[in-house]
């Protein structure tokens, strides 16, 4: 697909057209929703969604510290001010329980990520949203595929994105979607990284019609090669699924027999886990208080392709902690949460605790199996191992 589109010399769209309305058709079928639109990247498309939703100055909008900033920075662009929530102790995800605590008269909308691929507890979260008037954004780009009981992600928010970067379940390198029902936030979306042929294309209502010439001032267009490439790695996204399911189910169910790891957390409304990252949690107290790094090493010495997970929550980054930041742009919320480290306990916990394993999608019961006794063999080490901690201090 892809040498074709050079043969055709065909390296650039400016309507709705070729390999880019392929991919947004196909997705867009694929999670339920009647609008899709491509952009340059995840991060665009949040910008783009958020731009969608008409957030604006003194809009609080509610989103998890534990995520990838991309989530949350776009929204100081669109002038809203971000409140940074804590998670589950266990999967990592946005906690319902404290996004209801975090609800203030100036409270516009919730973002929320399937952190790893795991759906966000969304019964509980569209809850909240219905009953509180909030808009809600799903930030799919763990979680493509994924489906909270008999429902696909992507499907419960106002608006919900998905990245396709190269490390995404399915890649264009660099790309991202948006997906809604709504024809309102569509056309707004549509507006700000798109003009003249695309917004003509999309932008039909008499509301928003007179804006498609000029747009609102980005061009957030997809690549038509990024969108080949997504197109063909999304033919093998299911089969994918499949293979780390039947993987990383396996490690789990012999992890869960193991002392000083937890397996990571699978709740009973996840009935299909695309497994983006599979992170366990170490359990230190099992270990007598040995150090996660040496637990570690231990046992990468065994062979187990076992690293660190070294993500923070976003609340322990700097432009969080500070009153005023560079920006001389974007407008300024005096009243803006200046957070310090040890505020939202349950992410600064999940991320000194959890442990990265490679996503293995190609059967490899062997090799899972070997895992699993590397991490059996090094739990029966603890006195040797904290031996060792204690003459080599
Ligand atoms: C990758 C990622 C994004 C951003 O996507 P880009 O396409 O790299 O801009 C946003 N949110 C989350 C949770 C991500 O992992």
């Amino acid at each position: 697909m892809v040498t074709a589109l050079l043969e055709r010399g065909e390296i650039s769209y400016y309507g709705r057209e070729g390999e880019v309305e392929a991919l947004e058709t196909e997705f867009g079928a694929y999670v339920g929703a009647p609008f899709t639109l491509a952009c340059s990247s995840g991060t665009a498309a949040l910008h783009s969604a958020f731009f969608g939703l008409g957030l604006g100055t003194g809009d609080e909008v509610i989103a998890p510290t534990f995520t990838f900033l991309s989530t949350v920075m776009p929204l100081f662009v669109v002038n809203a001010t971000p409140v940074l929530v804590d998670c589950e102790p266990d999967t990592g995800n946005i906690d319902p329980a404290v996004i209801e605590a975090a609800i203030t008269a100036r409270t516009r909308a919730v973002v929320v990520v399937h952190i790893n691929g795991h759906s966000c507890d969304m019964e509980r979260i569209v809850d909240i949203c219905r009953r509180r008037d909030l808009r809600l954004v799903e930030d799919c780009s763990h979680a493509h595929g994924a489906m909270y009981t008999d429902t696909r992600v992507g499907t419960f928010g106002d608006v919900s994105v998905f990245s396709l970067q190269g490390a995404k379940l399915t890649a264009a390198g660099q790309g991202g979607l948006l997906l809604t029902a709504s024809r309102e936030i569509f056309e707004r979306a549509v507006l700000l990284g798109h003009f003249r042929n695309r917004a003509f294309d999309d932008v039909t209502s008499d509301e928003y019609r007179p804006f498609a010439t000029t747009g609102y001032g980005l061009n957030y267009r997809m690549h038509p090669l990024a969108a080949a490439l997504a197109r063909r790695q999304f033919e093998d996204l299911d089969a994918y699924i499949d293979g780390r399911e039947a993987n990383l189910g396996r490690l789990s169910e012999g992890l869960a027999a193991v002392p000083a790891v937890l397996p990571p957390a699978r709740k009973a409304y996840v009935t299909r886990h695309p497994y983006f990252n599979y992170k366990p949690l170490y359990d230190a107290e099992a270990m007598g208080g040995l150090d996660r790094h040496l637990y570690i090493r231990a046992l990468q010495a065994e062979g187990a392709p076992v690293g660190d997970s070294t993500s923070l929550p976003l609340h322990r980054e700097h432009l969080f902690q500070v009153r005023d930041d560079l920006s001389r742009t974007y407008g300024r919320d005096p009243s803006r949460r200046v957070y310090a480290d040890g505020d939202l306990p349950n992410a600064e916990s999940y991320a000194e605790r959890a442990l990265r394993i490679p996503t293995y999608t190609d059967p490899r019961p062997r090799l899972i199996d070997q895992i699993i006794d590397a991490f059996d063999k090094v739990a029966r080490a603890r006195g040797a191992l904290l031996d060792y901690a204690r003459s080599n201090p």
